[in-house]
């Protein structure tokens, strides 16, 4: 399988440069040449395989060229083993044909986890065959980097370097980040916002001369194609429990970066059948705000009670927009630098075929706690916000009630402690049993000013072979 960028300059590379390259050179993302078609009959075929098979069967097309099938294997066996529950991915059911995915069951309770934690050992093994090492340098407001973090805590030729705003992510998100134990895992806390700690590690990837050479940056940000891939999994696990591939299903996806929904899109166009996916935002609706009137417009980031979703673009819809054009990578290189600008439109015939493709709604912090407490007061079932603008989307989106509707539970409540209080509901939401100490547990990380050689020297410091 070759893979290609969507501004059509880079050159195609094999699945394990994809693993190690962040961008494209010409600033494009990485996506396969062409995708694997299973059959109806060939799907119906894995219904009640175990996760991990599932995913080696879905997934393995991607990686043939790089990775042996036992390798892989083992490799998917190990990933999904951690997870705390035995189906990884369950169905709860809301009411008659609605459904949660609960995707928070892996170490950090957020669906970031089945993607991370399979991502740290593919780099690990890739490595090892090239007798190679890198260091993992990014920013996170939040689930990424406790994700990155727990991802890679088992890898020998991977360091991880974790920025985060000092005193700006909430506690649980902190603890997951600075309480993992590990020699190659590294918390920063910059002096500064998030920006401050995205733009430093942008400027460290432009020019990685701090270190000295001997070792090279890589990216675990939701444009790693391996992330992707990850993720198109759990759409053939649902759907299988649920009486696919004989029926449709319906999908809604609390969205951010545009990455889990993509998926979703890869995974129909894949073969499986899926009748409508709704794209789910909060108030920052660049997305909903396309998808209602073709108009492509940055607007001011707003903070919200759902933060993981708290964006201004959605990297990853470039690759949508690589497929609305018909693969051109000239028209999108085109599109984006325009977009750089100000707003934009596409081709009414392009947005419509968008529009039949997804759904949309934004929902506001008032509603996403309207919609926690309604379903905890019908079901004694608690959302986090995130996973509450899915349900609340998936609502308003829907369109054929005989069709399951299954929104993507994104994360654990407990990691949101302020959104349930928000909601009004007296219940506190209970960490799981293996996190329960979280806040007895001892925490590593260093203080640095906002200052992108202070971090960089820090970095060259302190990696292992330096
Ligand atoms: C990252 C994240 C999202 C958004 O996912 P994208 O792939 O960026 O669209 C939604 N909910 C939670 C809890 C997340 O951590």
């Amino acid at each position: 399988m070759r893979y290609i960028s969507t501004r059509g300059e880079a050159p195609a590379l094999g699945f394990e440069d994809v693993l190690l390259t962040g961008l494209a050179t010409d600033g494009g993302l990485y996506v396969p040449e062409s995708l694997p078609h299973f059959s109806v009959e060939e799907i119906r075929s894995w219904r009640g395989l175990p996760y991990a098979e599932l995913a080696y069967k879905v997934m393995y097309p991607f990686v043939e060229d790089a990775i042996p099938a036992d390798d892989f294997r083992k490799m998917l066996g190990e990933t999904y083993s951690v997870f705390s529950h035995q189906a990884v991915a369950p169905l709860v059911q809301l009411d008659t044909n609605e459904w949660v995915m609960e995707l928070f069951r892996g170490p950090t309770l957020a669906f970031k986890d089945f993607a991370l934690q399979l991502l740290g050992r593919l780099l690990d093994y890739v490595l090892e065959k090239r007798k190679q090492h890198v260091v993992i340098m990014g920013a996170t407001s939040g689930d990424t980097g406790s994700a990155a973090i727990e991802g890679c805590r088992r890898c020998e030729h991977v360091d991880i370097f974790i920025l985060h705003p000092y005193q700006r992510v909430s506690e649980v998100q902190r603890r997951q980040m600075t309480t993992v134990q590990g020699d190659n895992i590294h918390n920063i806390a910059v002096k500064g916002n998030f920006d401050d700690c995205q733009r430093m590690v942008k400027e460290s990837f432009g020019n990685q001369s701090f270190l000295g050479g001997k070792t090279q940056l890589a990216a675990v940000n939701s444009i790693n194609w391996a992330r992707i891939m990850a993720q198109i999994v759990y759409y053939f696990q649902a759907s299988l429990a649920l009486g696919g591939p004989d029926r449709s299903m319906a999908f809604s996806v609390p969205t951010g970066n545009f990455g889990d929904i993509f998926a979703g899109y890869l995974a129909k166009k894949m073969g499986l059948p899926i009748a409508q996916l709704v794209i789910a935002t909060n108030r920052n609706d660049i997305l909903h705000r396309f998808m209602s009137g073709n108009k492509y417009e940055q607007h001011q980031l707003e903070h919200t009670l759902s933060p993981s979703m708290d964006i201004m673009v959605s990297s990853n819809f470039e690759r949508l927009l690589f497929d609305l054009h018909g693969r051109d990578g000239a028209a999108v290189k085109d599109l984006l630098e325009r977009a750089a600008k100000g707003p934009v439109s596409i081709e009414d015939y392009r947005w419509k075929h968008a529009r039949k493709l997804f759904d949309s709604d934004a929902v506001d912090d008032k509603t996403t706690c309207d919609t926690i407490r309604d379903i905890y007061e019908k079901n004694e079932y608690l959302l986090d916000p995130h996973t509450a603008i899915g349900v609340r989307a998936a609502r308003n989106c829907r369109r054929d009630s005989t069709v399951p509707m299954i929104t993507l539970g994104t994360a654990h409540p407990a990691k949101f402690p302020d959104a349930i209080a928000e909601s009004g509901l007296v219940v506190k939401p209970q960490l799981p049993a293996h996190m329960a100490d979280l806040f007895e547990r001892e925490e590593r990380y260093t203080v640095l000013d906002n200052n992108v050689s202070e971090v960089q020297g820090f970095i060259a410091k302190h990696w292992k072979n330096a």
